[in-house]
């Protein structure tokens, strides 16, 4: 019998997971361990609620862990309720799944204010991720700036801009609904540090803009490079530049506006305690394509700040980690002799969930390479052993399935599920008969 555990129950471990499984077939026990009592990850705490059809895939993920030889063993924290030495000494492989829940810090002066938040906690908040479910952003004034041109700097914006009734059919919590209905923001700057051409904005997120009840883009033409440059755009960003186009052709006035401010890089945040205007320098490109500002700088007012600058993965005590990438030091997967990564802990914070499907293909294999027919570890009976003696309250995909239950049972009609943001609540769920 081989030992597999994989770290983090999101949409990279679990392709690693049916990837093994269709390896390994009932030869191999894999154990999918999650901090969270919930499964998941991204797909439940990442993806936007209103995007309910990506998160679809975890259909899939399902009929992975109703298999005999996959687990799911939540609520148990990697560095809390064990370490990995000692998952290496009971498995023959270990798989670090663990996403790249972090924000890349912003590192500019105020960025420390209150009222500034990077997306990370942003997207948790509205999401319902325990971690964040405090975070009350501050939407008493008119005026965010969301810097980043990428899809979650999209994903915010539209949050921000959609009516409580737009949010039907979501699984947005119901703190995000009731302080998003609330909110007294009616413009929003999305900060580019490049032009339109170098946007990150794929075609379907970004014309989702174009289509919001009270809100409406706004593209200043004159940031549009010359038409005929589009040519040599690569087909998806070829799209969303003909959407900008779009935009900056068919103004139209919306009680809330989101403004593409291109060629912005922010150099400082003020503030008396709490954020009220960002210092902000324009930008030019080099030959290479990377921005330089000019020293032209202009000030906007603004009471919230999300910036959407890219994700890492956390550092784990002993993990070679590279620093510069935000991801664990690895060749091709492999970080030390029977530990592995897979995911965005891998290949650093891009790409979309489907991804992850090849990726978790390639660890699958590279562990049949290295471990062969397996050792005589513990496996899952060694996890289960400790975890008792250190008392934790671990919750099984049976268990998950009562929380998913509850969740559904105390939905708004029309929507999915109401979700649980305190740990606490989910295990309360988990263990009602
Ligand atoms: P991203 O696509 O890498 O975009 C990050 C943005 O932040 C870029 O515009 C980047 O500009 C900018 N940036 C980075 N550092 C900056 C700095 N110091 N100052 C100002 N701007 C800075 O990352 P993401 O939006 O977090 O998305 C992560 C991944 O998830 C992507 O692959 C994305 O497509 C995917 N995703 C998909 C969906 C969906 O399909 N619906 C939704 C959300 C996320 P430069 O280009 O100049 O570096």
């Amino acid at each position: 019998m081989r030992h597999i555990a994989i770290i983090g129950s999101g949409p990279a471990g679990y392709y690693t997971a049916e990837a093994c499984r269709n390896i390994f077939g009932d030869d191999a026990h894999i154990d999918i361990i999650d901090k969270l009592p919930v499964p998941f990850g991204l797909i439940r705490t990442g993806v936007a609620p209103d995007h309910q059809s990506i998160k679809a895939v975890s259909r899939r993920y399902e009929a992975v862990a109703l298999t005999d030889t996959v687990r799911f063993v939540g609520n148990v924290a990697i560095g809390k309720d064990i370490n990995i030495e000692e998952l290496q000494s009971l498995y023959d492989a270990v798989v670090l799944a663990t996403g790249a829940p972090h924000d890349r810090p912003l590192d500019i002066p105020g960025a420390d204010l209150s009222g500034v938040v990077g997306s990370a906690a942003f997207v948790g908040w509205y999401n319902g991720h325990p971690e964040y479910a405090q975070l009350n952003p501050s939407l008493h004034g008119t005026h965010a700036v969301i810097i980043g041109n990428g899809n979650v700097a999209l994903d915010v914006a539209r949050i921000l801009s959609k009516t409580s009734e737009e949010f039907s059919g979501s699984d947005i919590v119901a703190h995000a609904r009731a302080a998003l209905a609330e909110s007294h923001i009616r413009h929003i700057t999305l900060m580019g540090r490049r032009g339109p051409h170098q946007i990150a904005m794929t075609p379907k997120e970004l014309s989702e803009l174009g289509k919001l009840e009270r809100a409406a883009p706004r593209v200043d033409p004159v940031d549009l490079p010359e038409e005929g440059a589009d040519a040599m755009l690569e087909p998806g960003i070829r799209k969303s530049v003909t959407l900008l186009r779009q935009y900056a052709a068919n103004p139209v006035a919306k009680q809330l506006m989101v403004d593409f401010d291109f060629y912005a890089i922010p150099v400082a945040i003020e503030g008396d305690g709490q954020v009220q205007r960002v210092i902000v320098e324009h930008t030019e490109l080099d030959d290479m394509g990377r921005s330089h500002g000019t020293g032209e700088r202009y000030t906007i007012e603004a009471s919230l700040v999300i910036s959407c600058i890219g994700y890492q993965t956390p550092m784990i005590e002993g993990v070679p980690y590279e620093h510069g990438r935000g991801r664990f030091a690895n060749d091709e997967g492999r970080i030390l002799p029977g530990l592995y990564c897979v995911g965005w802990a891998r290949r650093g914070p891009t790409g979309t969930i489907g991804t992850n499907k090849p990726d978790g293909l390639m660890i699958a294999g590279k562990i049949a390479e290295d471990i062969g027919d397996g050792t005589n570890k513990q496996g899952r009976a060694g996890l289960d052993m400790l975890l008792a003696e250190r008392g934790v309250d671990v919750i099984t995909f049976r268990d998950w399935q009562n929380i998913d239950e509850a969740e559904t049972a105390r939905a708004l009609p029309g929507n999915p599920r109401e979700k649980f943001t305190q740990i606490s609540d989910m295990v309360s769920a988990a263990y009602k008969e």
